[in-house]
């Protein structure tokens, strides 16, 4: 057997005003056919795993392009292009291959193109023909519709959110493709439109958790092979958009669509109270001035760069200042500039520092502070899962005002508390930590945090739906509309 492996995504945010080049790519993962030489991370290890089970397989595995960016607004035509047309020279170039599995987003966006996954698949089925078999990983946060479906054999999800769980699927994708091809299976897809938006963790104590258990039992299970809800990005506006239910059945559609309606439709009926919850910011700088035991948590969710957000904004520092809160930390802000003059300055140095507000409209202003840098890093990371690493580039971390605030030069979430303890600051004796982030709930914070807030700060995703201004979504579509497929009753 040949195998045909690559992995382009990134999550667009039709709403960022900063668009994603091949720099951003560059900086996240850039493998050309050596995807077994860089560090384990969310964004290498399918790639890797698929490479590492092909060559146990016996088979002969072709690497192409392995290109990651963080979420930020949509990418430039002529590097999506590029990137596209990098992949499908390597698949000419390769001659005849049995199978092709690609790793992808599920929510990449260009100029011209409302939905990437959907134009590269196509392409490669047009170029490889039917015999060979298509495979396909994707977020959760993607958004799916007939053309990828049509286009590939195979299509697997990832099923947490916090995502934990994209080796596990990608594991899963290749043990479907293996029976694939061994003529074991013939797998029928069919995908169930929900007609809702939002955000739906997996671990929250609520409804998902139960809705998750149920589809991973039901696989191999009376015809069905595997199952997947695809949540959507909710912050594109684009046709696709919204969640989706995936069913692939073995040899039988009529198997396949009455399994997708009836998970979509168990979601649908799930949906309001599977929804994250969202504190409005006045009401969550009361609560950060209350001393607790232990540190209240907050997450600046509209500034997360998970959903496209620069992560410079300092409405959170200015309003910790503000509200004459001071034993706090805030982590990460992107700021490129000033950790240079941080390393400049050194560490014991103290100085007139700008924080923040600088790349984007949605930045909003810039925070002048009286700092003293604490700690200096270079070429730092912070740990994520049991082997995984996320760069994170220089660190700088500078008290303002009693604020302990880390500064990177790479653009990042919080993946771990690794990204506080290895840079110098403490969690536990914190009044209140804010980090950039949405969802990491029972994962990191449940037993070390008094309280955990999903704050609707300002920012790029913004998470009031109703406030955005969709123009190209579908509608009906909750939470925009009451009531999309009339069940509710
Ligand atoms: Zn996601």
């Amino acid at each position: 057997m040949r195998l045909f492996i690559a992995t382009l995504g990134t999550e667009t945010n039709t709403f960022a005003s900063f668009p994603t080049g091949l720099d951003d790519f560059k900086a996240c993962l850039w493998a050309e056919g050596n995807i077994e030489t860089f560090p384990a991370s969310p964004w290498t290890s399918p790639g890797q795993i698929w490479l590492e089970r092909g060559r146990e397989e016996g088979w002969e595995v072709v690497q192409s392009l392995f290109a990651f960016a963080n979420p930020a607004g949509p990418t430039v035509r002529k590097d999506y292009e590029a990137m596209r047309d990098r992949i499908l020279g390597d698949l000419a170039a390769a001659g005849e291959v049995d199978a092709v599995l690609l790793y992808l987003h599920g929510a990449m966006v260009a100029d011209g193109y409302d939905d990437c996954e959907g134009d590269l698949v196509t392409r490669i089925r047009q170029q490889v023909g039917k015999r060979t078999k298509i495979g396909v990983e994707l977020d959760l946060h993607g958004h799916v519709d007939n053309t990828i479906v049509d286009a590939s054999d195979l299509i697997v999800i990832y099923k947490t959110y916090p995502h934990i769980d994209h080796a596990e699927r990608a594991h899963d994708l290749f043990e479907l493709m293996k029976r694939l091809l061994a003529g074991e299976i013939d797998p029928k897809m069919a995908l169930f439109d929900c007609k809702s938006m939002g955000l739906f963790p997996t671990t929250m104590e609520g409804p998902m958790i139960e809705f998750s258990k149920a589809i991973i039992e039901a696989e191999g299970k009376d015809g069905i092979l595997s199952l997947s809800l695809n949540h959507g990005f909710p912050w594109a506006d684009v046709p696709l958009a919204g969640a989706k239910m995936l069913a692939i059945a073995d040899g039988d559609m009529g198997v396949a669509a009455e399994a997708a309606k009836r998970f979509g439709e168990w979601f649908y009926r799930i949906r309001k109270e599977a929804t994250l919850p969202f504190t409005p910011f006045a009401e969550a700088i009361e609560e950060a001035k209350i001393k607790g035991e232990k540190p209240l948590l907050i997450a600046d969710t509209a500034d997360q760069i998970g959903s496209g957000a620069p992560g410079d904004t300092t409405y959170v520092l200015k309003a910790f200042i503000d509200a004459g809160i001071r034993n706090a930390a805030i982590a990460p802000l992107w700021d490129p500039l000033a950790v240079n003059i941080c390393f400049q300055v050194g560490v014991g140095g103290k100085l007139k520092l700008r924080i923040g507000g600088k790349y984007e409209p949605h930045s909003g202003p810039a925070h002048d502070a009286d700092a003293e840098v604490l700690f200096l890093k270079r070429n730092a990371w912070q740990d994520h899962l049991a082997d995984e690493r996320i760069d994170i580039g220089d660190v700088a971390v500078v008290r303002v005002e009693g604020i302990e605030v880390l500064l990177t030069t790479l653009r990042t979430n919080l993946y771990s508390l690794s990204l506080l303890t290895l840079h110098g600051i403490s969690f536990d004796d914190k009044q209140v930590v804010s980090i950039k982030n949405l969802y990491k709930h029972k994962d990191l914070f449940v037993d070390n945090t008094r309280k955990q807030l999903f704050v609707a700060t300002p920012g790029t995703s913004n998470p009031d739906w109703s406030a955005l201004p969709f123009k190209r979504v579908p509608r009906p579509m909750w939470p925009l509309d009451a009531d999309p497929l009339g069940l509710d009753g």
